[in-house]
């Protein structure tokens, strides 16, 4: 039996197993792969105090960090029901039919962007197609991007890269953009701004390095266009991992869970962080300052009851 017991070992995961272990408490990790999205990112450039890394460098150092305290790592586990024994413990199943009990348990299961699927997108994925403006921005300094995705996020990344590329197109497969006025009236205000209605992209092209252009059917006309860029920008939608939690615990309308300022969500001894959270912007040091705050919420809950 745990003290706490953290399921999902990504950036929030890992942060909460160090703070809860130098607790000195019993401490466990189940996740279905350690180091979670940063594994599938090439380079990151604003995990502040360190000017560049790569993905994998950034797991191996979390890895490092974790393993100098004594956590149990229980890697590529998955879990699929959280729920509280008669005896007010809480009780964690894995896929494989194992139970896992716990005092406290801290959610950090993450999330992941929904994708196009067209095809280039996988080929081309962080060579110029992205998803993270906050993350790639900059990269795509004085160059030509799309956005795909006209709700509040895509107008957010085209409002934002405007500012720092060439030329942004966003695309939106409705007929209008479903983003707040504001944020429409000030994208409509930038003068290296375009946007393409009833459009569905088709296709990413490339020269089997980079990308270099984006397809789209024209849903009025049926017509097929190219457009010449050099980034794409996915911005339709952030899906949490959380499925496996409805009716457990209190999720939001998208699909994350509920935290209060402490990380508590609605169901008592268990804690969230990080990207499966409602807690806003969705970025590697924000889930390990989650992660950090959860692990301390779940001592604090631990040395009251
Ligand atoms: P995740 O990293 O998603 O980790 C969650 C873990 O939980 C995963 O390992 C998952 O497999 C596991 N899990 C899920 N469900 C279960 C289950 N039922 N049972 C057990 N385990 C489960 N952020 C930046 O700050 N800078 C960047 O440059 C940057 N670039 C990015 C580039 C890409 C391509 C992507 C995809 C993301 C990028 N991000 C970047 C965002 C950043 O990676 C996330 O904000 C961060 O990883 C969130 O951490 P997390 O611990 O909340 O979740």
């Amino acid at each position: 039996e745990f003290d706490v017991l953290i399921v999902g070992g990504g950036p929030a995961g890992a942060a909460a197993a160090v703070y809860a272990a130098r607790k000195g408490v019993k401490t466990g990790v189940l996740t279905e792969r350690f180091g979670g999205q940063v594994l599938d990112t090439l380079s990151i450039e604003n995990f502040i105090s360190v000017k560049e890394t790569e993905g994998p460098k950034l797991v191996a150092h979390l890895e490092e960090h974790v393993k100098t305290y004594d956590v149990d790592i229980m890697n590529l586990q998955k879990a699929n029901a959280l729920a509280r024994t008669d005896d007010g413990k809480l009780a964690v199943t894995l896929e494989n039919g194992a139970k896992l009990t716990s005092k406290t348990v801290i959610l950090s299961t993450g999330a992941r962007w929904r994708e196009m699927n067209v095809p280039g997108e996988a080929e081309y994925r962080n060579k110029g197609v992205a998803y993270c403006p906050h993350c790639d921005g900059p990269l795509y300094k004085g160059k030509r991007v799309a956005v795909i995705g006209g709700g509040n996020s895509g107008v957010e990344a085209a409002i934002d890269l405007a500012g720092i590329v060439s030329h942004v197109t966003l695309f939106e497969f409705d007929s209008k953009l479903r983003a707040d006025a504001v944020l429409q009236n000030k994208l409509n205000s930038l003068p290296n701004v375009k946007v393409i209605l009833n459009a569905l992209t088709t296709e990413v092209t490339g020269d089997g390095t980079k990308v270099n252009g984006l397809v789209y059917r024209d849903r009025t006309t049926d017509e097929t266009h190219t457009v010449e860029l050099e980034g794409i920008f996915v911005q339709i939608g952030l899906l949490p991992n959380t499925d496996w939690l409805k009716g457990t615990v209190a999720l939001s309308p998208r699909g994350e869970v509920e935290v209060d300022a402490h990380g508590k969500t609605s169901l008592d001894g268990v804690f969230a962080a990080g990207d499966c959270t409602t807690a806003p912007y969705k970025q590697i040091i924000i889930a390990m300052g989650e992660g950090s705050k959860a692990a301390l919420a779940a001592f604090d809950h631990l040395i009251r009851h």
